[in-house]
């Protein structure tokens, strides 16, 4: 299959690096020179414990003179995602199917503003990686990845983009409610992200202790009172639970909202809990913790 893969950071290159290796012709496109030249010049490195896998897909900084392909595959941060969809607009044809697997809310309805609903996929994933350096990132780990169309009756494309992951290695799993899957691991995100950025700490560190858990509650508990104002139902004993056991799970990880501010790179605050802000206000609920910590975010890249 002909892939693109738009954002080839820490996941991009991940998904890129393993369906390439699995025989599909890839190419990773990024804004970010160094990191195109690097794996041009000497290939792409992901390493996996204490093993590098060295692999060769194409890399460029435009999509200017690729012919469309099959599928697209969107791994920019969130805040990035008109941008990333905009400017590659001629590799995508009527018949290229276009996957995100992001975190955040907001990043079907930018790329349906320029793409056909029916050939939009969106999911989740759990599997994890960190960027190294220009050319190298670290697959730090696993789990399984959802999938499942916007609209229509897609099957058949998700089962296409289902079985190319899996010969790729990516575990996958179908949906047919592709929204509860973006909340699910939206309020994990929720609870976990801006927190341990603004605290400072390890994932695990946050229920080390009563206050912290309590804010991650609080952070939580609000985003579920939109998400039922939406019409979404969840059982909220067992949500913050599933929030820690991640948190418990991931312990010694830095989130990537903790790993943007050490690095003074803009966050996907705005697309996590400043979107429950934003939705909140149209339902007239009061949202208090989730604003204090998008504008604890806010001002601290305001200061990069
Ligand atoms: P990243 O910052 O490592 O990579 C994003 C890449 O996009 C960068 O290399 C950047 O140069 C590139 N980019 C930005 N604008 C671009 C544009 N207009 N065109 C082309 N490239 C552009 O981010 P990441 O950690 O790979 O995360 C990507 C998405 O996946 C985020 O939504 C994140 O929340 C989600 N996610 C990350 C992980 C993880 O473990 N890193 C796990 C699950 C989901």
């Amino acid at each position: 299959m002909k892939i693109a893969i738009i954002g080839a950071g820490a996941m991009g290159s991940l998904f890129g690096g393993y369906l390439s290796k699995s025989g599909n012709e890839v190419t990773l496109i990024d804004i970010w020179e160094e990191h195109v030249n690097k794996i041009k010049n000497k290939g792409l490195v992901i390493k996996k414990d204490d093993k590098e896998i060295h692999i060769n897909p194409k890399a460029k900084t435009t999509s200017e003179d690729l012919d469309p392909v099959d599928l697209v595959i969107i791994f920019v941060k969130s805040i990035y995602t008109e941008d990333a969809v905009t400017q590659n607009l001629s590799i995508i044809n009527e018949d290229t199917k276009v996957l995100s697997l992001q975190n955040g809310i907001g990043n079907i309805e930018k790329i349906a503003a320029n793409v056909d609903k029916n050939n939009i996929i969106a999911g989740t994933t759990s599997h994890g990686a960190t960027l190294l350096g220009p050319g190298r990132i670290k697959h730090a780990g696993e789990g399984d990845t959802h999938i499942g169309s916007i609209e229509g009756d897609n099957i058949q494309k998700v089962q296409k983009v289902k079985k190319v992951l899996e010969e790729a290695g990516f575990v996958t799993k179908t949906s047919d409610n592709v929204l509860k899957l973006i909340w699910d691991k939206l309020l994990i995100n929720i609870g976990i992200n801006a927190l341990t950025a603004i605290l400072k700490i390890k994932n695990g560190q946050i229920v080390e202790y009563k206050e912290s858990e309590d804010l991650l509650k609080m952070l939580v508990n609000e985003a579920i009172d939109v998400a039922e104002k939406k019409g979404l139902k969840f059982n909220r004993s067992e949500i913050i639970s599933k929030v820690k056991e991640v948190a418990e799970m991931t312990c010694e990880n830095r989130s990537s909202m903790l790993q943007d501010v050490s690095n003074k790179r803009e966050t996907e605050i705005t697309t996590i809990n400043g979107a429950i802000v934003k939705q909140a206000e149209e339902y007239s609920l009061d949202v208090p913790a989730n604003k204090i910590v998008t504008k604890m975010i806010k001002t601290i890249e305001y200061h990069y």
